[in-house]
């Protein structure tokens, strides 16, 4: 009988299938120093989180986020920062405890660090008693780190891990996520619970799929509804994180007087009306700080990668520098505002810290401001007209709002698509609108479309010897968005020669 050897092997589930928002959730817990950003490292295997061995810097105090990749199984993993015993009222480390519950509400799985090398210390007890008040609905995996010597002697091995089972989550799985030893002992536990959650999600997928008539699954996907990526950007100290925390209206990012205190790319998630927005904190920008020196061009690539990633960039300014300043935009500013324009991508302006102009006369402040950056914006982006400009106190949390409607706004106008009949009868009229001086420049577009969103883009085809010169390309980006309502995001538009 040859049946046995026919059979196929069980087929792995796929998870790069499920896009990136919806994988599950794994957070790194532990004391400070276990090696919770090693292990981070080689599960992103990317460089986007930094390893500092000096417990007291802050460069890792923050939560970040990659997407790991263990085997088959894919998984969003949060780096935390680390729990400690001592926690004095105020402190970034009692901030930093009431902040990993908040965000542990929303993991699937958490690893719980510890240090086989340093064996159970009693910060690790502090851990775990902090873990069963605030997490009982998570069972931890207990894992060992820099458990390398300790492969060599399985007796080594077995006293290591019997003293860690003391903390009562059970036998840990010994790794060093410095040289990989051990990742697959990991894979081995992550894998139940990783592939329970997938299974429930591609189940209730196929339940919703089943739900929808032939009609409604072949509709076209209304793109301004899909998730909306924001990246905050701006100097250090404009105020990105204050406005950060007032956006999600919970302490998701550390803001306070520590110095060094850094958020390199750190990408959360909030509800607004119904609607899924993601914050790309880019708060990296320029930032040379003697403590991140090592960082800072770190920084600076992980936040043009962010603004890349990000559908809008919220450029935040300082309302009390404009005021005391001769330019309402430095350098790095005009920078960041030309790179997302050109990149294609939205732009709304916000000036933070209006409060500290009370006192002064308010209103001249405004127009004087509003004028002011006004100016400068067009003078810097002269292809994109009509720029929102907000003005926010993130301190005192107001102009939430209006931020986010802005945004919403400037997003939904990013993703319009237009149809080639509306568009044609729209050429129709545009062009008898305009006089060329000489009739023979007048170019002959026979046809006009919109070959994407996202920003929209056009093409026109033009027949004929006359090609589209500057000025009429930019005469008709201006009639488009005086008559879509598209001001304020980019417009590109491209020609091709016809017959
Ligand atoms: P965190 O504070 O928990 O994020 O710890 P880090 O990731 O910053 O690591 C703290 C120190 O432990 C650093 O000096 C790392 O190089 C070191 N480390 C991390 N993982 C390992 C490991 O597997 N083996 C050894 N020997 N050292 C490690
Ligand atoms: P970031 O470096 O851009 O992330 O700036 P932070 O959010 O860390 O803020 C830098 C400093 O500006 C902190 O001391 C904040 O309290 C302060 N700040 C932020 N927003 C406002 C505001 O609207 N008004 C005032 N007066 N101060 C603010």
């Amino acid at each position: 009988c040859t049946s046995s050897s026919k059979n196929p092997p069980p087929k792995l589930l796929d998870f790069t299938k499920i896009e990136i928002s919806r994988l599950p959730t794994v957070i790194i817990l532990g004391r400070p120093n276990v090696g919770k950003s090693a292990l981070f490292n080689r599960l992103i295997r990317r460089r986007e989180a930094l390893v500092y061995n000096t417990p007291n810097d802050h460069v890792t105090r923050d939560i970040r986020e990659g997407v790991a990749k263990l085997g088959h199984l894919r998984f969003r993993v949060l780096d935390s920062a680390g729990l400690e015993a001592e926690a004095t009222s105020g402190s970034i480390l009692h901030r930093t405890a009431s902040f990993t519950a908040n965000v542990l509400s929303n993991s699937h799985s958490l690893l719980f660090l510890t240090d086989g090398r340093a064996g159970l210390h009693p910060l690790d007890q502090e851990v775990g008693k902090w873990l069963r008040r605030n997490a009982p609905q998570i069972k931890p995996i207990l894992v060992m780190n820099k458990s390398e010597s300790l492969f060599d002697s399985d007796d080594s091995l077995a006293s290591a891990a019997n003293e860690m089972s003391r903390l009562g989550f059970g036998d840990p799985i010994a790794i060093s996520a410095e040289t990989g030893l051990g990742m697959h002992g990991l894979f081995l536990s992550l894998k139940p619970v990783l592939e329970d959650y997938m299974l429930r999600f591609l189940n209730d997928e196929s339940a919703q799929e089943n739900s929808c008539g032939d009609e409604t699954s072949s509709a076209e996907v209304d793109e301004s509804k899909l998730p909306l990526q924001l990246a905050i950007v701006g100097r250090p100290n404009v105020g990105k994180s204050t406005l950060l925390n007032t956006l999600l209206q919970e302490e998701r990012v550390l803001v306070g007087p520590e110095a060094g205190l850094t958020r390199d790319a750190i990408r959360t998630q909030f509800e607004f009306q119904g609607r899924t927005i993601y914050l790309v904190d880019t708060a990296g920008w320029l930032q040379r700080t003697k403590l991140e020196k090592g960082a800072s061009s770190l920084s600076i690539m992980q936040s043009r990668k962010s603004l890349l990633r990000a559908h809008i960039i919220a450029l935040v300014l300082d309302a009390d520098e404009i005021v005391n300043a001769k330019r309402s935009m430095k350098h790095a500013e005009v920078v960041i505002a030309r790179r997302a324009v050109e990149e294609g991508r939205g732009l709304v302006v916000i000036v933070n810290k209006m409060d500290l102009l009370r006192g002064k006369n308010k209103s001249s402040s405004y127009e004087q401001i509003l004028e002011a950056v006004q100016h400068e914006i067009q003078t810097i982006i002269p292809q994109v007209t009509g720029i929102p400009v907000v003005f926010i106190s993130a301190l005192e949390g107001r102009g939430r709002t209006t931020v986010l409607h802005q945004v919403i706004d400037t997003y939904e106008k990013w993703c319009t698509r237009l149809s080639t009949a509306r568009l044609n009868r729209w050429l129709k009229k545009v062009m008898s609108r305009h006089s060329w001086k000489d009739q023979a420049a007048q170019p002959k577009i026979k046809y006009f479309t919109q070959v994407k969103a996202r920003p929209p883009t056009f093409v026109a085809f033009v027949s004929g010897k006359t090609k589209l010169s500057d000025t009429d390309i930019r005469f008709l980006t201006k009639s488009l968005k005086d008559d879509f309502d598209l001001g304020g995001i980019p417009i590109r538009i491209m020609q091709r020669a016809i017959a």
